[in-house]
């Protein structure tokens, strides 16, 4: 029988990207191969520090009311998350993961999420990856924190090059830690306005 590492289940809205404010089930898996510095999810990291538990489990515990399901962690893809989207997938639950886009979903798993939220790790998180994602067309947005707005957004534009990246699908989000969250939105806000990049801002709920 096909278990997960579980770090919690529950029920709120969607606190960032493209579906903000949406009503979703969470299911966040435990484990994580990365350590970056501003993680919000810590507690996450560790996979025996989740619950293992079976499918049947897991949805005996999301609210079948709402047919929206994210998928995220830790990072989801280090578990086999196909049989999990599977039996969401029969439920008719519209499904998000949200990874860091270091592991790659096989192609099964492409076609039946259907939305991946890549959070590419900039050097603002401690990591210097090399990322390749040029012939890949499965993410459906990409997702930065930011936390030093100038260098953060040099370093996306290097990215999205590099990458053969849409701007549009670029989504930049404020460092949750800043003390005065709004005025680091608004300072992202003037920046990618005078640079006139089509650079999405948006800003994080805590869910
Ligand atoms: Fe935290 Fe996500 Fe970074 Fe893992 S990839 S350390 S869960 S922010």
């Amino acid at each position: 029988m096909v278990k997960y590492w579980i770090s919690e289940i529950f029920t709120s809205i969607q606190g960032e990207g493209e579906v903000i404010g949406t009503p979703s089930n969470f299911i966040r898996l435990a484990g994580c191969h990365l350590r970056c510095i501003w993680c919000d999810t810590k507690y996450a990291w560790h996979k025996y520090d989740g619950e293992e538990m079976s499918i049947e489990q897991i949805l005996d515990k999301i609210d079948k009311r709402i047919k929206f399901t994210t998928i995220t962690g830790g990072e989801p893809l280090l578990q086999d998350i196909l049989p999990l989207v599977e039996a969401l997938k029969s439920l008719n639950h519209k499904v998000l993961v949200e990874t860091s886009g270091t592991i790659k979903p096989s192609k099964k798993l492409r076609e039946l999420v259907d939305i991946f939220s890549v959070s590419p790790k900039l050097s603002n998180s401690g990591y210097k990856f090399k990322y390749n994602f040029k012939d890949d067309n499965w993410v459906t947005y990409f997702k930065f924190v930011i936390v030093n707005p100038l260098e953060d957004i040099q370093e996306i534009i290097r990215f999205i090059r590099e990458n053969n990246i849409e701007p549009s699908k670029v989504i930049l989000q404020p460092d949750g830690r800043k003390e005065n969250y709004t005025e680091g939105l608004r300072e992202l806000i003037d920046i990618i306005l005078k640079l006139g990049i089509p650079f999405r801002v948006l800003p994080q709920f805590h869910r």
